[in-house]
């Protein structure tokens, strides 16, 4: 059975029903937020500010979304992504400074967690069915798996700043940025919204959200983790967030199952195999989008003891939902980090 669509986790609270509802924008009372959405990066974003309404905004957001698209997405032949991937030589090869930004911060998460993180899983992704292209229903033969781990390896990735450009030790090499760039489009929508002085908004692209300042009536935005479940949508814990980022990686929305066991879209770079560490979902808080977006599929990939001691290494704000089977009954074991409790104690 394959199930798949996009990996929405956390639902913001002010498009969930607690208390603010989704309106039409204009004619938007003074106490609620005035809000737009659309369609990027194959997933849907949606926008919520607090002020005065800024007529052009959206048209500028998309224009943003659009260019970052055209550069970092591996669905768009034509892109700079998908272009350096079918680049088979060793030499360097120029990029934008988008690209480059997400890749040097790619890098760093990668040796801080141990490479757990990679975006160089791009051939193991595409031979799970996770990528543009075909999907598959059943594990691919260890041997492929095995040919495909050779062409991954972030070490195998060097950058240069002037001109910026990227570099490959192994031309077989490929990247996907399917676990960062969107956290880098919610902070790069983020900067434009400062830059038009808006300081209280709330912005999520694919699931990945930052919240700035307050919700009109002075109060803190409050998003929702979902509860990992197929096939629901319930609300497993509600945060408050302000100043900050939140992003979840999970198991139970982009994956298939095969003979009663399932495999999701998190690759273990270790061992080329969907991440099998009982871990439903990780939700990261963190100062920038981008961070948290990338660091819930590193904690994902590591499972919960590996995912806490980096945490508390890092000072990440983590909060873990583990499935625990006893006989025919599952359960959920949540564990958080202590930056994760501070906040959560937050009101
Ligand atoms: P996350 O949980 O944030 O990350 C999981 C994804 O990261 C996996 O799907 C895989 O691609 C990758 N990954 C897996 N393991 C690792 C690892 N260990 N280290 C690093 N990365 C890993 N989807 C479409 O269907 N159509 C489109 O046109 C389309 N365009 C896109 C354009 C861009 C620029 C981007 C960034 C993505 C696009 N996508 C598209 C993919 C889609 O938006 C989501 O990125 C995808 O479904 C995973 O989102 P997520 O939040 O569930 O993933």
């Amino acid at each position: 059975m394959r199930i798949f669509g996009h990996t929405r986790h956390l639902i913001a609270a002010a498009a969930m029903l607690l208390g603010l509802t989704l309106l039409s924008g204009c004619g938007t009372p003074a106490n609620h937020p005035h809000t737009f959405s659309g369609a990027t990066m194959g997933t849907s974003y949606n926008v919520k500010y607090a002020g005065d309404k800024e007529n052009d905004l959206q048209t500028l957001v998309d224009e943003r979304l659009s260019e970052l698209n055209q550069q970092l997405s591996t669905y768009q032949n034509d892109s700079v992504v998908s272009r350096f991937n079918a680049y088979r030589e060793t030499d360097w090869f120029p990029v934008t400074q988008d690209t480059l930004y997400i890749v040097k911060q790619a890098q760093t998460i990668s040796t801080q967690s141990g490479g757990a993180f990679d975006i160089t899983v791009g051939p193991l992704v595409e031979l799970w069915g996770f990528g543009a292209a075909a999907t598959v229903s059943q594990p691919p033969a260890s041997s492929a798996i095995d040919e495909a781990a050779k062409r991954t390896g972030f070490n195998n990735i060097e950058w240069r700043d002037t001109p910026p450009a990227l570099k490959k030790n192994n031309a077989a090499i490929a990247i996907d940025l399917s676990a960062i760039a969107k956290g880098y489009a919610v902070d790069e929508v983020s900067q434009l919204l400062e830059s038009k002085g808006i300081n209280n908004y709330l912005v999520e692209v694919g699931g990945e959200i930052r919240a700035a300042g307050f919700k009109p009536g002075n109060e803190l935005w409050r998003v929702a983790i979902e509860r990992p479940a197929v096939g629901s949508r319930t609300v497993q814990m509600v945060l408050p967030l302000s100043d900050q980022a939140i992003a979840t990686s999970g198991d139970y929305r982009n994956f298939f199952e095969y003979e009663g066991k399932r495999y999701s879209h998190s690759i273990n770079p270790q061992t080329g195999w969907p991440a099998d560490t009982g871990v439903g979902s990780v939700s990261v808080v963190a100062s920038t989008a981008i961070l948290a977006d990338a660091w819930a599929t590193a904690l994902l990939v590591v499972g919960v003891d590996e995912a806490i001691r980096l945490s508390e290494k890092y000072g990440l704000a983590v909060h873990i939902i583990e499935r625990k089977t006893d006989g025919d009954d599952i359960r959920l074991v949540e564990t958080s980090s202590r930056a994760f409790k501070k906040l959560a104690s937050q009101e």
